[in-house]
């Protein structure tokens, strides 16, 4: 069977060494030497002020809406994972929908003016497909009507745009090492700030507000991670520039294979971009064709993903809105098996069966 992920597994005996660490320290949390040291890496690794190594991606993006203190209407995209929503939900605030742009897949940087009220408070947009939103126009924006943003870079891992991480733009930028992202730590996620201010009340609030054993700073929550997640993400972070190697041949390997004489497309990466290859997704003419190759791919034990759908301005739990190139394009997009251990001929076998 081959799925549209494989989770990667470093070297058995080099997780075994953290564990050792581990079992000889018999420190498992609380933020233990190898959550410091997972952190500090990755901040040298990613280029960035700072980061901060929560339990998952959900609740980076949660308590990054606290820490600004985002209130009524948060701006967003309906292209994206589902979490992007439902944690502004989740915090109290209100969607507001803005459609995408038809080339990148990100929100629509031109919408997003007409679609500000009084109680708007921030923009919380998707790079979606490690594709970078327009950064400089939302900027320009939020300037002028005083939002924040937040940026949800859960794709992201490594991307840098116009000589710089990603992550540096935006007041917050959130990160998931979910198993099916491609830097993980089994569960887990970052916040990466540009303000140390806001960076520390992120750090309070993800320790249940600690400010020493017997202060608090404000309201927190528990967002720390362990020891145990830590190890697998060291673990895995010597290997990130072979599994992106890797990731970007077969992602070559299928451009070769289907964009060539063919209607299908990709969405288009900005220029100026060092890309990670985190998704292979492409975009058929119609729904129909979609699913015709879905079951194709299906019958032959291949099992693309859908990802995104539903387009999230229909979410039964949020106001309706109307963004129509997002509900065109998440009908017809597929993201196709890219991990690193696909065999290239695998993904020849898969390139002839969509074109078939
Ligand atoms: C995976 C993902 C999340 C959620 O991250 P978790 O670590 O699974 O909580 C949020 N947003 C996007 C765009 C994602 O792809």
């Amino acid at each position: 069977m081959i799925n549209v992920t494989k989770t990667y597994l470093p070297p058995l005996e080099e997780y075994q060494n953290y564990l050792k660490k581990i079992w000889d320290s018999a420190w498992l949390t609380n933020r233990g030497e190898l959550v410091k040291e997972l952190e500090q890496k990755l901040t040298s690794f990613l280029g960035v002020p700072n980061l901060l190594f929560v339990n998952n991606g959900t609740i980076a993006l949660q308590i990054a809406i606290k820490a600004l203190d985002l209130k009524g209407e948060i701006i967003t995209t309906p292209f994206s994972y589902v979490a992007t929503t439902s944690s502004i939900v989740w915090e109290g605030c209100e969607p507001i929908f803005v459609d995408i742009e038809k080339n990148t897949l990100c929100i629509d940087a031109d919408l997003i003016e007409n679609a500000i009220t009084e109680k708007t408070t921030g923009i919380l947009a998707t790079h979606v497909y490690g594709i970078p939103c327009d950064v400089e126009k939302i900027e320009k924006i939020a300037q002028k009507h005083n939002l924040k943003v937040i940026y949800d870079a859960a794709h992201c891992f490594g991307v840098k745009y116009k000589g710089q991480s990603l992550l540096n733009y935006g007041d917050i930028s959130t990160l998931s090492f979910h198993a099916t992202k491609l830097f993980h730590t089994g569960e887990g996620g970052g916040i990466v700030a540009n303000n140390k201010e806001v960076f520390d009340k992120l750090f309070y609030m993800h320790n249940f507000g600690h400010n020493g054993p017997e202060d608090f700073f404000g309201v927190g929550i528990n967002g720390k991670s362990s020891e145990l997640h830590a190890a697998m993400g060291l673990s895995i972070l010597p290997y990130i520039q072979q599994i992106v190697a890797k990731r970007k041949e077969i992602s070559l390997l299928y451009d070769e294979l289907l964009l060539k004489n063919t209607s299908l497309r990709c969405p288009k990466l900005p220029k100026q971009i060092e890309y990670n290859y985190p998704y292979y997704p492409i975009l058929f003419d119609s729904e129909e064709k979609l699913l015709d190759v879905q079951k194709r791919l299906n019958d032959n034990n291949i099992f693309p993903r859908r990802y995104f759908y539903p387009s999230l301005n229909t979410l039964k739990y949020t106001k309706s809105f109307s963004c129509p190139v997002s509900e065109n394009i998440s009908t017809r997009v597929l993201c196709l098996p890219l991990y690193y251990d696909l065999d290239l001929s695998d993904v020849e076998k898969i390139g002839k069966l969509i074109i078939l």
